[in-house]
């Protein structure tokens, strides 16, 4: 059942809210062996609400062991799609019927706002879930052409123990996004969300079984990434590591897996995208769409338009548009229905980002809004929303991923320019174009080096269009979409001899 958007029915669902704080293995809650715990604070004031069962090499030992064991017995590996499909809706009915604590939870761990997780982060996850197992039984292996003599299939196989690592931003769905496809095509599966944000990947494992999927099929380990997730990189009998995150830990995860078993890596990493506007926009609309790329989730978005490359003549114009916008977007507590801007995920995060902003000023960039934190006395990490006028690309503030709210706008005058702009970093996950030139738009999106291009909106589209970056944002990872999907499995060429 969703959550209704009213503050008396947010406050009851807090109050009747029971948290799921163990790990989850081997289809069982289960503290963790060492018995140790860590805090979980709410940003929005800085308090803890629960104690988290702390895993370590032990419980991954354990998680293996029953992944593998649930793998090699073929109680879900080896069950037709189709039967496997039925399991998974139910799931997915299950967190249909959980959707309020399922939003809740990434609202009071990360601090997003209570209206993004009831009307994006909850129903899009189980939407994701959804589509892939509805794919599972419409995909067709193939076979080759050969002679009368030969057949050749082609089939695809589940990998085997998946190992799945998630991030803060958008804990819920981040996990849907690997889980979806990892669990349709047949995998056993261990889930390390991040330390910040545990709870709602403890519920949808808890869900999981009661909708019958098997013991050791579904486990979760919460606990840090330097344990719980090095132990996954450099396990001998883990098949592969889908990730996202950093691009700094996606690189530590390679070398886990040329240090061990050279089990398949998928990253999906970090960005620092480019929204190019074009004199011929229409401003309006850009403005909108501007705003939602910079500064949506507070701008701890991996696809966040943190670079705005904009033609000289409407720049003025269109910050001036942008600004009126952001000063409609009330910022504090996530709980409030009407709030559209809620903290930093944490203090540490918070300081970082307020060091950007330092550098920002120290290095010339005009400050056109925010800057500041704000709303101290609540005990919550929150920064304003912050633009900063006349950057160039050499600045710290338009080169680093901040995962912020800070957006550098760059003026350009050719298109050229500001393709060159646009490319001249070394991440490549999204991108958006503004334009009303048909002939421009597709030139400037084949020129632009990243996975997303979103014309005329700020989008990564429906579930059908993949997601994933270029360059270092990121390694053979796509989300969504019938490639992510077909990423969970291995490819087997199965030749036989005919003749008598
Ligand atoms: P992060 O620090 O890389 O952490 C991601 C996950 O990796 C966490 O679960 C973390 O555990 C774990 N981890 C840390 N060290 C590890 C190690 N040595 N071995 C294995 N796992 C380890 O990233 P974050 O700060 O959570 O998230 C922000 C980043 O994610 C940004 O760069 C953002 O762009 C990127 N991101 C990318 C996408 C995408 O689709 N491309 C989507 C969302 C976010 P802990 O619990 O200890 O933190
Ligand atoms: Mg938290």
């Amino acid at each position: 059942m969703g959550l209704e958007l009213k503050k008396e029915a947010i406050n009851a669902a807090v109050s009747n809210l029971q948290l799921r704080t163990k790990a989850f293995i081997n289809g069982k809650s289960v503290n963790s062996v060492s018995g140790e715990t860590f805090a979980t604070v709410n940003p929005a004031n800085g308090k803890t609400f629960a104690e988290i069962a702390s895993c370590d090499e032990k419980d991954v030992e354990l998680a293996v062991k029953a992944a593998r064991k649930s793998f090699e017995s073929g109680c879900w590996s080896k069950m037709p799609p189709a039967e496997r499909k039925k399991i998974i809706f139910k799931f997915c009915d299950l967190m249909e019927e959980h959707e309020a604590e399922l939003a809740l939870l990434d609202c009071l761990d990360a601090g997003k706002p209570i209206f993004d997780c009831v009307t994006i982060d909850a129903p899009e996850t189980i939407e994701c879930i959804r589509w892939h197992a509805e794919a599972g039984d419409k995909l067709l292996d193939t076979i080759s052409p050969t002679g009368s003599s030969n057949l050749s299939l082609i089939v695809r196989e589940p990998m085997g123990v998946v190992g799945i690592i998630v991030p803060w931003n958008f804990p819920a769905q981040m996990t849907a996004w690997k889980i979806g496809p990892a669990l349709a095509t047949g995998n056993s599966i261990i889930l390390k969300p991040a330390k910040l944000t545990s709870l709602s990947a403890i519920l949808m494992a808890e869900l999981a079984a009661e909708a019958g999927i098997p013991d050791g099929v579904f486990n979760v380990l919460p606990g840090p990434g330097s344990t719980v997730g090095k132990a996954l990189g450099m396990h001998m009998n883990v098949n592969m590591v889908a990730f996202t995150g950093s691009t700094e830990v996606g690189r530590t995860l390679l070398g886990y897996s040329s240090q061990s078993n050279l089990k398949r890596i998928i990253l999906e990493l970090g960005g620092k995208s480019p929204q190019v506007v074009m004199a011929d926009a229409d401003l309006d609309i850009t403005a909108e769409n501007a705003v939602s790329a910079a500064f949506w989730n507070m701008g701890e978005n991996c696809s966040c338009g943190s670079r705005l490359i904009v033609h000289k003549s409407v720049k003025d114009e269109l910050v001036k548009k942008m600004v009126k916008i952001l000063k409609t977007w009330p910022v504090g507590d996530p709980l409030d229905p009407d709030t559209r801007f809620g903290p930093m995920v944490e203090e540490p995060h918070m300081e970082k980002v307020l060091s950007y902003i330092e550098a920002g000023k120290a290095e010339g960039a005009e400050l056109v809004m925010g800057g500041n934190r704000v709303l101290e006395e609540t005990g919550g990490y929150f920064i304003e929303p912050t633009i900063f006028d006349e950057c160039n690309n050499k600045m710290k503030i338009a080169a680093e991923e901040i995962f912020g709210p800070v957006l550098s706008v760059i003026p350009f005058e050719t298109e050229e320019e500001a393709v060159a702009i646009a490319n001249d970093t070394e991440y490549g996950l999204a991108s958006s174009l503004y334009t009303r030139n048909v002939n421009a738009a597709h030139r400037i999106a084949r020129a632009i080096r990243a996975g997303t291009v979103s014309v005329n909106c700020f989008s990564e589209g429906d579930m059908g269009a993949p997601f994933g970056g270029f360059k270092e944002s990121g390694f053979f990872g796509r989300d969504k979409s019938i490639y992510a999907h077909y990423q969970y499995t291995e490819m087997k060429a199965i030749w036989m001899n005919l003749e008598d």
